[in-house]
């Protein structure tokens, strides 16, 4: 019988990294790859002289597998990973552990769940974020699957984790099948939504306001020092001051047009799936998909002139407008990305704990900010808070916002500088402190062409009116 801890598959960025992670953690590992040469660059390389072995075969890999087995996979999400656990169930034993960390859609993990609990195995899908550095030094862990996995790896995965506030680690248990690949998608979601709620303010800061680089570095390093301090704010500071070997702002030269590899998309997906109006991410992707039409824009920018841009008078105004409508539409995104979560746990019967989901992105995570604390604690002093909008710290901010934030949103429309995040935050946040929208007229225009029915606002709830809107029988 074999004494590692855990064993990992998938050699790549993520995985060497968390192999590195766990071992100077105390644990001894086993570690597989495809290709095996790679096993063995490693091993030779940045394993060496480390408790790991490395194997070119899974029954080898298996073997040297403490009882009952752990195996994780981190290999490219899609049919690699059903590859890997049809190639695993070959090696492993009923009360083994599956555990796929990569960035797996949560529907493929609810399927697998079910599947390698059909052949009496536990299965992990966890979501694992913080990029290369995160995942050798601490990323924030985000596991779900079978609940009786979760004690016998709870122990690797809390040591190896990003530690908050004195030692809490950025891991917990999130809730049943696919429940923490589903949270890792929100998570990732809200990553698009933040970094474009930046680059409009840059943007803005830029073309508007008409600061250099190293005066909108010195802007970001001030944020950063605020409400807004979070790492996404900081390696803007970093970027915005990074100079070329001529000497000029790198990110001046970088092509606009943006990459994508799929959560933000799948969160979009989620959200029109669950019926969750969670706008500013979905602004967030379809920015993205607009700026890779670069071709096309540039033809287009030939055929229409925009309005003369207005330099504001007092710039200092306007960028302390700024921070507070950046901090004001951040509130608005993760708000809806909390919605999405609840409708979705309302679906799957998750117990998903909302303050410790933002304790898990606290550290570690590419959202990592201060702000996440003021989450936990919104949800600490109202497990079942409705919105994030109606706790009193977060109403508090966005009533003090609300000024600022309409300045820079009519600001933008007036000067034609796009601020879709920005801008459609706001459209959600009067909609939503709006008694009464205009979907009456909407209920009407249904009624008309598809006799869809309504309800009025003199009788009760529940009792349908159609209208003979034409005269016509
Ligand atoms: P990756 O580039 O997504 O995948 C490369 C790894 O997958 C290699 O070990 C490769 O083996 C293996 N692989 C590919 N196809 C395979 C197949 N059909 N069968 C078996 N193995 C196969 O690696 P990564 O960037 O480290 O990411 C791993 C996972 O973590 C992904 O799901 C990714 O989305 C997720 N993730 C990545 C990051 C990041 O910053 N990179 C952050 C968070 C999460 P060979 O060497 O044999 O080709």
């Amino acid at each position: 019988m074999g004494n590692a801890d855990i064993g990992l598959i998938g050699l790549a960025v993520m995985g060497e990294n968390l192999v590195l992670n766990m071992e100077h953690k105390g644990f001894s590992v086993a570690v597989y790859n495809r290709t095996t040469s790679k096993v063995d660059t490693f091993i030779q390389g940045r394993g060496a002289g480390k408790n790991i072995t490395g194997h070119h075969d899974l029954a080898g890999f298996a073997a040297a597998l403490k009882r009952p087995r752990k195996a994780m996979i981190m290999v490219k999400a899609g049919q690699p990973v059903d590859d890997t656990i049809e190639q695993l169930l070959a090696v492993l034993e009923p009360g083994d552990i599956i555990i796929d960390g990569g960035n797996s859609n949560y529907l493929d993990t609810m399927r697998r769940t079910a599947y390698v609990e059909s052949k009496g195995l536990l299965y992990i899908g966890t979501g694992v974020s913080g990029g290369e550095e995160g995942a050798l030094t601490g990323p924030s862990i985000m596991p779900g699957g079978s609940p009786a996995a979760w004690p016998l790896v709870k122990p690797i995965f809390q040591a190896i984790a990003a530690k908050v506030d004195g030692g809490v680690p950025c891991c917990d248990w999130v809730g049943e099948n696919g429940a923490g690949h589903f949270v890792k998608m929100v998570h990732n979601g809200i990553e698009y939504g933040d970094m474009q709620l930046i680059c409009e303010t840059y943007q803005l800061m830029k073309d508007m306001a008409g600061l250099s680089y190293d005066e909108m570095r010195d802007v970001f390093a001030e944020w950063n020092k605020g409400e807004l301090d979070s790492y996404l704010i900081e390696i803007t500071r970093d970027i915005l001051g990074f100079k070329d070997t001529d000497g000029q702002p790198l990110a001046e030269k970088i092509l606009d047009t943006a990459g994508q590899k799929g959560t933000g998309k799948w969160t979009g997906i989620a959200a029109l799936e669950f019926g969750v109006p969670l706008t500013l991410i979905g602004e967030a992707v379809f920015s993205r998909c607009l700026s890779a039409a670069k071709d096309e824009r540039v033809r287009a920018a030939k055929v229409f002139s925009g309005p003369t841009v207005q330099k504001p008078a007092d710039v200092k105004g306007f960028i302390s407008d700024l921070e507070k409508a950046l901090f004001a539409s951040k509130i608005v995104s993760y708000a809806q990305g909390y919605l999405l979560m609840r409708e979705a746990a309302k679906e799957y019967k998750w117990n998903l704990n909302y303050g410790g989901i933002a304790l898990m992105w606290r550290g570690g995570c590419i959202i990592r900010s201060a702000f996440l604390g003021k989450i936990k604690e919104a949800f600490d002093r109202k497990p079942d808070l409705e919105n994030l909008l109606l706790d009193p710290f977060f109403t508090s901010v966005i009533e003090e916002a609300q000024g600022p934030w309409r300045r820079i949103a009519a600001a933008a429309a007036v000067n034609g500088i796009p601020a879709p995040a920005l801008s459609s935050a706001l459209a959600y946040f009067d909609g939503y402190r709006s008694a009464r929208l205009p979907a009456n007229l909407l209920q009407a225009q249904r009624d008309y062409f598809g006799a869809h029915t309504y309800e009025r606002t003199d009788k009760p709830r529940g009792e349908f009116f159609h209208t003979n809107w034409t005269g016509r029988g």
